[in-house]
């Protein structure tokens, strides 16, 4: 059961030791629908975790604040909240 889809990963509450200096050229434009399981699974396991498109990335790369959320992610969603 899905209590709550989230836009963005940022569920779990990490001490400040990186800085994210050399990640930003892979920092995704969009933010995904992903599964909070999966978000959960992979921070406990550093999987990557699986959008609802199919996008598949490590949590540690989140779109910035005020980013767009994926067209096929919200396309999904919505088709999946019509039942
Ligand atoms: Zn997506």
């Amino acid at each position: 059961m899905i209590d709550r889809v989230s836009t963005s990963t940022k569920t779990i509450e990490r001490p400040k030791v990186q800085e994210n200096l050399d990640t930003s050229n892979d920092t995704p434009k969009f933010f995904h629908y992903v599964k909070k399981d999966q978000i959960i699974d992979s921070a406990v396991n550093g999987r990557v975790v699986v959008a609802l498109c199919g996008e598949t990335f490590p949590v540690t790369k989140q779109a910035k604040p005020g980013s767009p959320v994926c067209p096929d992610c919200e396309r999904i969603y919505r088709g999946l909240r019509k039942k």
